[in-house]
């Protein structure tokens, strides 16, 4: 099965607790198999400035849904942690992207996978690496060694285990 991986952020109403939410809807989907999860990390926000600091992961997954259906449960578990779309980049209680889907290139008006950022995105490149081997290979984009060369960790903090229970 292809792995599948998934990009978490939140920056509203408590982000951490958003997030192992959003990894316990993950867990407890039929069709998911929630195979491994990367620390959290925090990172300043991408965008408009006046927002507070989001907490970023990256997870690896198994599922037998195409990825569009997949898309569709992710946009379900957002709207149920009350996820209201308003403005592109704004705050967000949850966001749950499709960063990879194994080796398939997608191509479609709201579906663009490998994800359009993944390549110069700190906070996705950092917490990738911690889920997949050396060499790993991102389509159409390369090897994620040097994509990670030249991508900077200024404004991203890894966060400490104490920090992320509770
Ligand atoms: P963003 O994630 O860019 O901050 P949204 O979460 O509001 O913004 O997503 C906007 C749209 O991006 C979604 O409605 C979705 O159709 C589209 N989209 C395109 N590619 C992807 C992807 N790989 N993962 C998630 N959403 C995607
Ligand atoms: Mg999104």
């Amino acid at each position: 099965m292809p792995a599948i991986f998934i990009g978490l952020g939140s920056n509203l109403d408590n982000p951490v607790a958003q997030l192992q939410q959003a990894l316990e809807a993950l867990r407890a989907h039929p069709h998911i198999e929630l195979k491994q999860v990367s620390a959290f990390y925090q990172s300043l926000p991408m965008g408009p400035a006046d927002q507070a600091d989001y907490i970023n992961a990256v997870a690896e997954l198994e599922s037998t849904l195409e990825p569009r259906a997949l898309l569709a449960a992710l946009h379900a578990i957002e709207h149920a942690q009350g996820r209201v779309r308003k403005q592109r980049w704004g705050a967000r209680t949850l966001d749950l992207d499709i960063l990879l889907y194994g080796r398939q290139v997608i191509n479609e008006p709201d579906l663009i996978v490998p994800h359009c950022g993944i390549a110069e995105r700190n906070f996705v490149l950092y917490p990738l690496q911690e889920l997949v081997d050396a060499d790993f290979n991102i389509p159409t984009h390369g090897q994620l060694r040097e994509l990670l060369a030249v991508c900077s960790a200024d404004g991203i903090r890894q966060l400490q285990d104490k920090e992320t229970s509770g």
